[in-house]
């Protein structure tokens, strides 16, 4: 009887070791999982812009370079935004550019219709082209 109730602790012993083990196993995969929940947000984030609208100060002082970009349409990971992402450095305005950009999400109206304009037209669209469809 005695051997039995040894037995029986033993075996209530390697029960519980297991069982942690086990819990340990998932809640590690949950730390993970927590971890790529974190980064996800930004990809999501990115995925819902539809497109990016560059918009210049447009007054005396805003530069050639920015009111050439003022009013273009490119979609978000358009090689160009690299570049000329504002406030960007080949600015000649004595104010500094003042350039923003505007993100577009894919829950606007119309805002597909542009996606669509963009990708057929390289990533990126002047503002008369937009405007022309
Ligand atoms: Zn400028
Ligand atoms: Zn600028």
């Amino acid at each position: 009887m005695t051997r039995f109730i040894v037995l029986f602790i033993a075996a209530y012993v390697v029960y519980t070791i297991v069982k942690k083990s086990l819990k340990r196993t998932p809640s590690g995969n949950d730390a993970q999982q927590r971890t790529d929940k974190k980064s996800q947000p930004v990809v999501t984030h990115l995925k819902e812009i539809a497109y990016v609208c560059y918009s210049a100060a447009n007054d005396d002082d805003t530069c050639d370079v920015c009111r050439e970009f003022d009013g273009r349409h490119m979609l978000p990971n358009h090689k160009i935004l690299q570049r000329v992402r504002p406030p960007h450095a080949g600015c000649k305005s004595p104010k500094g550019c003042r350039c923003t950009l505007v993100y577009v999400t894919r829950d606007e109206d119309g805002s597909s219709e542009v996606e669509s304009l963009l990708k057929k037209h390289g990533g990126m669209c002047d503002r008369q082209t937009i405007e022309r469809n």
